[in-house]
Formats: C-alpha cells, sequence, structure tokens
C-alpha cells in the first residue's frame, strides 16, 4: 500500500526545523529529491522584494532551553523543536518565572499539548510548554539560552516540472514551512512527492508544476517569479494540505470557485464521498489566498481530509504520526488527488460525427426487440444500458465537456471512459479537444 511508503517518509521528515527559512527546510527537500530526483531546489536571498512583502532573513537554531533552579531543563529545543517560538531571536540570561511568564505560551484547553507559535515577522523570543508543564513551574530564577541566528541567507524551495503532451499545467503547491507536525503540514509535502512520482511514470496529456514552498512568503516569492508563465498555461491547481488523517474529505473553493479546479473537485468529492465537507473562500487559511488573490486569479482549490483548524490537534504537537496522521489516511489523500488528476487527464469534448442519433442496431448496440421498457424505475424511454449510451452521445455537440456530460447525466465521469472508447471506436464520436 502507498499510505505505507508515505507514511513512512513523514516519519523521516518529521523531526527536522522547518521554518520560512533554514536548514531545515534544506534538508527536508533534499530529502524529498532522493524521491523525486526532478526536484530543483531553488533559492532566493533575504532582502528581495516579493509584490508588497520582503524576503526575511534566514534563520538557524543551534541549541534553546530553559533551566529551572535545579539546573532542571523544562524546555529543550533539542528534544522538541516546538519547544522553540518560531524565528527566535537569541537570547541568554537568568530571568524570575513571572518576567519568564510573559515569554511563555501554553493552552489550557489541551494541557498535554505544546502550541506551535512563530514570530516571523518581529524580533522577539519565546518558548512553547504544555500546559501541566507550566503547572509545575515554582518560583525561582530560570536560566534562557537560545542560541540561534537571524542573518541574510535564502529562502529555499522546490519546484518539478514535468512536461505533458500539452504546455497547458496542472498546478500543485504544498508548503514546506511547519516543523514536527504531521497533518498539517508533513502530510501534503510527502503525498505531493508521491503523486510527482506517479505522474512521471504516466502518459500524461497535461503537463505539471508542482511546488513545495514555505506558506505564504514561499508562494508569493514563486508567483513574483513565475505567475506571467503560470497565468498563461495552469488550466487548474490544487493546494495540498491536511491530506493525511482518516476522518473526512473537505473542500475549500477558489475565490470565486468557477474553476475547473472547482469543478473537477466538487464532481469527484460527491461521487466517492458523500459526506464531505465543504467550505468556503471565507474559511481559506493557505496559499490558495495567494493564488487567488486579484491580480493572480489562477484557478486553484484546495481538496484536503480534515482541513486546518478543524481538528482539534491543529497547530500542536499533537498532530502528530500517532494521534492524527496514518497510512490509510494518507492513502486517502493521495487517491482523492490522484482521481482529481485522472479526471482532468481524461476530461475532452467529444463530438458526434452525424447529424441526428446514428443507427445503433447496425451496430449491435441497441436491442433487436423494441418493446415497452417500464419496470417501474424513475427514467422513461430506452433502457438503462443503452441509456448512458445515447444520454452521452445526445450531449455529444462539441461544446459539452466530458465532465458536463457526467454532471448532466447524474453519473461519475469515470463511468463514462469505457463508453467513449467505445463510441470512438465506432467512429460515433470524436474528440475534438
Ligand atoms: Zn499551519
Amino acid at each position: 500500500m502507498i499510505g505505507n511508503k508515505i507514511y513512512n517518509l513523514c516519519k523521516v521528515l518529521f523531526p527536522h526545523n522547518r521554518s520560512l527559512t533554514g536548514n531545515g527546510n534544506r534538508i527536508t527537500l533534499n530529502i524529498l529529491k532522493k524521491y523525486c530526483p526532478k526536484l530543483k531546489i531553488k533559492h532566493v536571498p533575504s532582502g528581495t522584494k516579493v509584490f508588497d512583502w520582503t524576503v526575511p532573513k534566514e534563520w538557524n537554531v543551534k541549541e534553546a532551553w530553559i533551566k529551572d533552579s535545579n539546573n532542571k531543563k523544562i524546555a529543550d529545543f533539542s528534544k522538541n523543536n516546538l519547544h522553540l517560538v518560531g524565528y527566535s531571536k537569541s537570547v541568554k540570561k537568568q530571568i524570575p518565572l513571572k518576567k519568564l511568564e510573559k515569554n511563555l505560551h501554553y493552552l489550557r484547553q489541551l494541557p498535554n499539548a505544546i502550541p506551535y507559535v512563530t514570530s516571523y515577522y518581529k524580533e522577539d523570543w519565546g518558548f512553547c510548554i504544555s500546559y501541566n508543564a507550566k503547572k509545575k513551574l515554582r518560583n525561582g530564577k530560570y536560566k534562557v539560552l537560545i542560541d540561534s541566528q537571524l542573518k541574510k541567507g535564502n529562502l529555499n524551495y522546490g519546484e518539478i516540472l514535468i512536461p505533458g503532451k500539452e504546455k497547458k499545467e496542472i498546478f500543485l503547491s504544498t508548503y514546506i514551512c511547519h516543523p514536527s507536525m504531521a497533518n498539517d503540514n508533513l502530510s501534503g509535502m510527502t503525498v505531493s512527492i508521491f503523486l510527482a512520482k506517479w505522474l512521471q511514470l504516466k502518459k500524461r496529456k497535461f503537463s505539471y508544476r508542482i511546488v513545495f514552498v514555505p506558506e505564504t512568503i514561499g508562494s508569493i516569492t514563486y508567483l513574483k517569479k513565475n505567475h506571467k508563465t503560470m497565468k498563461k498555461n495552469i488550466i487548474a491547481g490544487f493546494n495540498v494540505t491536511c491530506v493525511g488523517d482518516n476522518k473526512s474529505y473537505s473542500y475549500l473553493p477558489s475565490r470565486l470557485g468557477l474553476t475547473l479546479a472547482d469543478k473537477v473537485a466538487l464532481h469527484v468529492l460527491k461521487w466517492t464521498n458523500k459526506n464531505f465537507k465543504k467550505y468556503t473562500w471565507l474559511d481559506r487559511a493557505s496559499d490558495e489566498r495567494q493564488y487567488c488573490s486579484p491580480g493572480i486569479d489562477l484557478p486553484v482549490a484546495t481538496i484536503a481530509r480534515t482541513i486546518y483548524g478543524m481538528y482539534k490537534e491543529y497547530h500542536t504537537s499533537l498532530d502528530n504520526l500517532k494521534n492524527v496522521v496514518s497510512p490509510k489516511g494518507l492513502q486517502g489523500g493521495y487517491d482523492i488527488l490522484k482521481k482529481t488528476i485522472e479526471v482532468l487527464e481524461n476530461n475532452c469534448v467529444p463530438k458526434t460525427v452525424f447529424s441526428c442519433e446514428p443507427f445503433m442496431s447496425k451496430r449491435n448496440m441497441y436491442p433487436k426487440i423494441s418493446k415497452c421498457n417500464y419496470d417501474g424505475n424513475k427514467s422513461p424511454g430506452v433502457g438503462k444500458i443503452n441509456k448512458n449510451i445515447m444520454d452521452l452521445i445526445s450531449y455529444s455537440n462539441g461544446k459539452n465537456t466530458l465532465l458536463d456530460i457526467a454532471e448532466r447525466c447524474d453519473l461519475p465521469v469515470w463511468d463514462l471512459y469505457p463508453i467513449v472508447e467505445i463510441l470512438e471506436k465506432e467512429k460515433i464520436i470524436k474528440k475534438i479537444n
């Protein structure tokens, strides 16, 4: 099962200190590259202007801990990198509990969880501990050490370009900036790299652009460099996030919700998981914010399992490979995106060769005896098997796509694939696109 392989890769990637920039991101990209050597690791220097933003300084951490008056570590970055607030500056001091508390983060409602906190754009420092650990702290002096570096360096991202028969592209984007959390966001990068592996081996109509960027600043940087080509070529794209738990499936639309990506996502989810959760643009929180922003307006939607913010372990140490993500969950995330891509690849515009209905009897494609078809079914007219064939023919006017036809026939589009094949072979329809 591919879910097991994806899960094992999650285990390898889990402990690295990912952020907007830094060694953890380069290590992560290099591990991903082993799975798909086509992945190119790019860099953009700190200080580069990207639209209204500036690429930040690079952040790296050597060591970070808090020790109590007995020299016992009460938070240690080397044990769990979530203990340190992302982008913390260097600190070395001894302070009383009252002062330390101002820089401590914890969650009363999840007393065992270490929360995930960052301070990317305001130079600050802080530690995150569980509420249970916080409750045990006694008055006294605490030693705080953060040996980190914030200096001019690079923002790194990964890019995979897989050419197809056509220049038109399908786009997948996932982010690589979260340390030690599984559904958000290891599941996105691991499922995406396995999709890239599959796509490389498959016969492709479309070209593929798959990117691994730090969230927000990474997608903005990528867009700054590539938006013109992307705008010209991308016909549908998906932000890949939270695809590793085994609870639900979710859809979050592009800004207007009317793109091909939205259409395909809704179709696939409707026919595979009746109870999928449908969110709106107002619920957005990931890189669709950039891809669908005014001035960019790319056709990018999100298909997820339980989406960010909708599970209690979200953005804490409890979003791990034991509590939330499983091989089965990852398999589901992989399968739904694969199916979505297959629908795009197989979509076409069929057109009948003849005017009026073709004479199906001479092709042995119609019941030999014409009789009353009443069988108590809801549909009058021709029998069920022939009905799908005749319906497809009747909608094949050279304007409807196969996906449109499937929607009109109230059928999953994959049920029409064998019919298209037969009708093409019988020279009744041809694909004009
Ligand atoms: Zn997140």
